[in-house]
Formats: C-alpha cells, sequence, structure tokens
C-alpha cells in the first residue's frame, strides 16, 4: 500500500522591511530574496508606525532593555509591511531572514547582507505560526489578503 508524503503545510507569516531596509534603498533586493524563496506575497503596504503602534507591535518585548530605542527605531522612518505565504512559511522566512544579530547571520541572508546592526537589522519575521496569525492582524483585515495563483521562479 502506499503511504502519501505528509503534505507540507501552507502557512502565512508576517514579514516587515524595517527603516534601514528603505532608507538605504535595498527594499527591492530584499523583496527578491523572499521571492527567490517561494515566499508569495499576498499582501503588502508602507507605513510610517506611530509610537503607539510600534509599542503595541512590540509588546511582548517591553520589559527588555532595548524596547524603547526599538520602538524609537521602528518609527524613525517608513516600513513595508507584508503577508508571505507558502509551505512553511514562517520558518523559511527566519531561514531567508538570518539571525537577530547580523553578525552572527549565515552567507546569504538578508541580514548578513544588509542589517545594520542588532536593531537595524532590516527585516522583521513572525517567529511562530500563532504569532504570525496575530500579527497579520495587527496590520491587515482578512479582506487586504490577495487570492492569486502563483508561478513562482520555477
Ligand atoms: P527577531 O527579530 O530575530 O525575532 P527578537 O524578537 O529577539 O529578534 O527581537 C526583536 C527585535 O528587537 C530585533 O529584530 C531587533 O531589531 C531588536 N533587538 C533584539 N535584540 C536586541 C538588542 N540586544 N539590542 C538592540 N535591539 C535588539
Ligand atoms: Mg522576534
Amino acid at each position: 500500500m502506499l503511504i502519501a508524503p505528509p503534505t507540507m503545510a501552507i502557512e502565512r507569516t508576517l514579514s516587515i522591511l524595517k527603516p534601514d531596509a528603505l532608507q538605504s534603498a535595498v527594499a527591492g533586493k530584499i523583496l527578491s530574496k523572499f521571492e527567490e524563496a517561494g515566499l508569495k506575497p499576498v499582501a503588502m503596504k508602507m507605513l510610517h508606525l506611530t509610537q503607539q503602534e510600534a509599542e503595541g507591535f512590540y509588546a511582548v518585548h517591553r520589559e527588555r532593555p532595548f524596547f524603547k530605542s526599538l520602538c524609537a527605531y521602528m518609527t524613525s522612518g517608513p516600513v513595508i509591511v507584508q503577508v508571505l505565504e507558502g509551505e512553511n512559511a514562517v520558518a523559511k522566512n527566519r531561514e531567508v531572514m538570518g539571525a537577530t544579530n547580523p553578525a552572527n547571520a549565515a552567507e546569504g541572508t538578508i541580514r548578513k547582507l544588509f542589517a545594520k546592526s542588532i536593531e537595524a537589522n532590516s527585516v522583521h519575521g513572525s517567529d511562530s505560526t500563532e504569532n504570525a496569525r496575530m500579527e497579520i492582524a495587527y496590520f491587515f483585515a482578512q479582506t487586504d489578503l490577495v487570492r492569486y495563483e502563483w508561478t513562482g521562479r520555477k
């Protein structure tokens, strides 16, 4: 009897191109990295976060010593928020992003290539499917998510 292979989970994750990425004009290169990894964009917009929006988004980090500085940084310029969809999108996005500290990020990752520092590290990505759901809902309505066929770079 043939046993079907486990079907890979199609997930969605929240991605943010942080102010340093837009400021240094590498947004296009970063978006290419996601396309090359087979992560399909299903919603995207540019925002300049308010202090309240940044604090709300990073509420889990409010007790961390870098919280105030992180929120000041995240409101320092525009960002692009997007929803990426694909097989194991949460983990795949984290892989393409690289480690939080660019000094520890693997070769070829976004943070290795573009990040300025552990704080100005070019991208955010949800760390679990549960957080992805909450983070997507923080910025997007269900009706903002676009359904379309995507060939990708096959
Ligand atoms: P990640 O973005 O890789 O999930 P964290 O969730 O731990 O990392 O931290 C959220 C963000 O806070 C980081 O992406 C980075 O911008 C900032 N940050 C994390 N650690 C530090 C630190 N030690 N000093 C300054 N900023 C930090
Ligand atoms: Mg995180």
